[in-house]
């Protein structure tokens, strides 16, 4: 298989001269190479200009090539990289701090954290600390058909599309799903096997469905009655994203437990769960773990992006832009409305209009967005981006939709 950039002449210059794919083909063929970023902006290898609006799948939210970042990335790599889990080092653990404060200040309460580098493995932890906080026999958890939750065999099971697990069956046990936003349909699921329950609030993945707070506060008084855990999946809602540091903040809930990554790093490969005091001290040491747990390095990356998200009020942000963009493609005759939070935005489109026929055209013309499905545009640019690059993307938007 050859990727389409790779036939491109420029392309195979930069690929000294190769003719084949380098990859293992699981992402299919990228239609585009990049070079460099800057804020919203992207540069391929001929020098084309790219506005972002997905920051790569919600993650770089303080911006491509983000000079605070940048510097603390760079310090830390002069400093300390790796210690090993036998021995603690200053950064995470002023990290771990900060994520704490941080959630209480949401009303979670205190916690603790658990580093790892990706979301996938923060779901992962999250179904062990579930696994152990219910005890044998008491393994099973819920989450919602529609979510996603990851693609490491544990956390695709947790994720609620059954299609993804086809290839891969048999499945590991004790998973199942509810109808996201049906608290009956959740009810009816819980036996004595259950020991958790795991959402998102706003179903990025799923196309950009949020949670309705009433919803979301049944649950909490579900799990509270049935001494189940309650996780939410904050990797593509968390830091600021939706225009408040967590998506459970406006779901008018405190989890018990809680996975993060993307914008926690804001490109650097860092992931976390955090759970309560009580809920954390179910595991003991050897319980879960890995090499790069905590790495100074990652979470140097982790302590750059919370202070910039605070001096930037990054929250605030995504709020403004978020209502300036939301105004601009509502006015659009082809989008029917548009939905979701601050900066994590579903513009869904009327009917017969299909995004296959959209998101191509857009890239062409220096627009990235994403086709979540085959109705609904998923825009997530970076917090910092400006009113002039909303205005451009918008007057891009419209006239491909017309
Ligand atoms: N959870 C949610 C809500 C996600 O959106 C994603 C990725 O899109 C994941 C988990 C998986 O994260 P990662 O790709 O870092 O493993």
């Amino acid at each position: 298989m050859t990727h389409q950039f790779l036939e491109n002449e420029t392309a195979k210059k930069v690929n000294a001269g190769h003719d084949y794919c380098p990859f293992i083909p699981v992402f299919g063929s990228p239609p585009v190479m990049f070079e460099k970023g800057k804020g919203t902006e992207l540069w391929d290898v001929t020098g084309k200009r790219y506005l972002d609006f997905l920051s790569g799948i919600a993650v770089v939210s303080l911006g491509h090539a983000n000079p605070v970042v940048a510097q603390a990335i760079s310090d830390q790599a002069n400093t300390l990289l790796h210690v090993s889990n036998f021995f603690a080092n200053t950064t995470a653990t002023k990290a771990a701090v900060q994520i704490n404060e941080l959630m209480s200040d949401a009303g979670a309460g205190s916690g603790q954290v658990f580093f790892c580098n990706s979301g996938a493995e923060a779901n992962e932890a999250a179904i062990k600390l579930a696994r152990k906080f219910g005890g044998r026999g008491r393994h099973a958890i819920i989450s919602a058909f529609g979510s996603f939750h990851g693609r490491t065999l544990g956390a695709l099971a947790l994720t609620g599309q059954p299609a993804k697990h086809e290839i891969f069956q048999p499945m590991p046990d004790g998973f199942r799903y509810c109808e996201f936003g049906d608290i009956a349909s959740l009810e009816a699921l819980i036996d004595p096997t259950v020991a958790a329950v795991m959402l998102e609030t706003i179903q990025g993945e799923g196309g950009v469905i949020q949670a309705d707070p009433q919803y979301t506060q049944a649950v909490q008084a579900l799990c509270k009655e049935r001494g189940l855990l309650l996780i939410i999946d904050e990797v593509q809602t968390g830091f600021c994203r939706t225009g408040k540091w967590f998506g459970f903040e406006h779901a008018g809930i405190s989890p018990d437990a809680v996975t993060f990554a993307k914008g926690m790093g804001n490109g650097m490969p860092v992931g976390a769960l955090w759970a309560r005091r009580d809920i954390a001290s179910v595991f003991e040491p050897g319980d879960h773990g890995s090499t790069y747990s905590g790495t100074a390095l990652a979470t140097a990356a982790v302590l750059a992006v919370i202070s910039e998200m605070k001096r930037l009020d990054a929250a605030g942000l995504a709020v403004k832009q978020g209502a300036r963009l939301t105004q601009g493609l509502s006015k659009l005759s082809k989008i029917d409305h548009v939905r979701g939070s601050g900066l994590l935005l579903g513009a869904q489109l009327v009917a017969g209009v299909d995004t296959k026929d959209v998101v191509p055209v857009l890239l062409e013309m220096g627009l990235i967005v994403n086709g979540v499905n085959a109705t609904t545009i998923r825009l997530a640019p970076p917090l910092t981006v400006s009113d002039a690059e909303i205005d451009e993307a918008i007057e891009m938007i419209a006239s491909v939709l017309s």
